[in-house]
This record gives C-alpha cells, structure tokens and sequence, in this order.
C-alpha cells in the first residue's frame, strides 16, 4: 500500500487558461506526479477569471506567467480575490507564483507602456518597466536557495525591487534574477513562493515541489507530514544537464558581455 493511500489534496491553479507561458502548467503535472507516486490523489481545478474561489478550500495555489497583455487580463480580477487570497497564504496556504503571477503577488507592477497594474501585495516588492536602454532579463538561471541548487529560465522585461524586509526566494548564480544588478532572486512569504523561473520550474526542481506538497499535506492532514522519498534520478540528471549549460554561459550571456565590453 502506498504511503498516502486515502489522501487527497486538493490545487487551485489560478488562471490556469491565461497565464501559462513557457508551460508554467508543467508545475502542476510535477505536483500531481509527485502525489500520485505517493499514493496521494491531487485534484486539479483551474480558476477562470470571474470564477467562483475560496482559497480556503484549497491545500495549494499556483498561478503561471504570462505577458503584460494577459497580466492586463487577470489584474482586476486577481485584486477582488487579493484579501482572501493574502489571509489563506498567511495561514499557512502553500503556493508557487511565477514571473507575470508573481509580479502582481506584489504591491504594483508598472508594465512596459507605463500603466499600473496595482498587485495583491502578498510580497513587499514593486515591479517597474526597463529603463530607457535596458533589455528584458533573459536566459538560463542558477540560484542557491534553502532547497539547494534551483535551475530555470527567466524572461521578463520588469525589474522586481523587494522591499528591505522582504525575504528572496534565492540568491543569483548564473542569471539575472529579480532586476539584474541585486542578486536578489523570487520572493518567500510562509509558504508563498514567488519567482520569475520557468522551465517549468518544479519538475527539473523536486525539491522545491516537495516542499509546497509537505505544507499542503501538514496543513490538512496535521504536522509532521511524512513523504515518501522517490527515484529521483531522471529529475537529477536534468537539473545536472541545465546546470551545466548555464554554468558554461548560453548565447545569451555571452553576447550580454560583448556589447558591455563594446559600449565601454
Ligand atoms: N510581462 C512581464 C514582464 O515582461 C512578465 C513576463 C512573463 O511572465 N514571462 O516583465
């Protein structure tokens, strides 16, 4: 008998048909994986906008990326749900927000042509357009973070300044992170992640996917919550193999430093 036989979870995935870029949907199929494999049941129900939601129903949250078109989309929307959204995180409700989710988890996101999209404000951060000259942060991506070593991939035109007393998600290694010259990378609040990485990010990241699965579990089920270790070698050799090409520097990276030099 599997180890969680007769337990379920249930996850909210927050506009799961608008923002999904780069297949920010694999972080579901990761979580589902990872339960089933357990013995667990994960019911996924996507949240549309204009949907009924009670965040307290649920044992998890994600919502993807998405560009400033889609951001414009949800941001009303996701501003309506904020309160209630904000208390369940902070009652100990896991959740994984990524890249154009994640910017409106914070207190504004300035986009590209100016507009402000006021945020939910779970993170104390703000996210304001490139300056005149910048170019969009884009490329592969190694953090140190307190799950080890994370790999992902980041695409974004915003830069995220995280309020003093706001805690990262990671620290940069290879990459740009949150706005390019901090180090700063995501942003942590109880359960909460928020990061710019895709990849998707929980599949190469088991860690990280065992983490938002152990306080879903503690949170319904009561603490300690135990999972049953798995064969995680094919997960490994990905995040080997991204780890690598990102360590050895993309195309991307490289031209970054010519036109530096260049401009000197
Ligand atoms: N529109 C946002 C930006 O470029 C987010 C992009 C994304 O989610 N990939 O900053």
């Amino acid at each position: 008998m599997a180890d969680g036989d007769g337990m379920r979870l249930r996850l909210a995935h927050l506009y799961a048909d608008v923002m999904n870029v780069y297949g920010d949907r694999g972080n579901a199929i990761a979580l589902r994986y990872r339960c089933e494999a357990r013995g667990i049941a994960l019911e996924v129900d996507g949240i549309g906008i204009g949907e009924a939601f009670d965040p307290e129903a649920y044992d998890l949250l994600i919502v993807g990326g998405g560009e400033d078109r889609e951001q414009r989309r949800i941001a009303d929307d996701l501003l309506t749900r904020g309160p209630a959204i904000r208390s369940a995180i902070e009652e100990g409700l896991p959740a994984l927000a990524v890249c154009g989710g994640f910017q409106l988890f914070g207190e504004r996101y300035v986009d590209a042509d100016g507009t402000v999209l006021p945020g939910i404000g779970l993170f104390r951060m703000e996210t304001l357009p490139p300056a005149r000259g910048e170019e969009r942060l884009i490329g592969n991506v190694l953090l140190e973070t307190d799950f080890g070593e994370v790999v992902g991939f980041e695409n974004h035109g915003g830069r995220t300044w995280l309020d003093g007393r706001q805690e990262r998600f990671g620290s940069v290694v290879e990459g740009r992170g949150n706005n390019g010259k901090d180090g700063s990378e995501g942003a942590r609040v109880a359960s909460a992640i928020g990061t710019y990485l895709h990849g998707s990010l929980l599949p190469k990241n088991p860690a990280v996917t065992d983490f938002l699965l152990g306080k879903a579990l503690a949170r319904r089920y009561g603490e300690p919550a135990t999972l049953a270790p798995l064969d995680d070698s094919l997960e490994a050799a990905a995040r080997e193999a991204a780890s690598t090409i990102t360590r050895r520097g993309d195309g991307e990276g490289l031209w970054r430093r010519l036109r530096g030099l260049l401009r000197r």
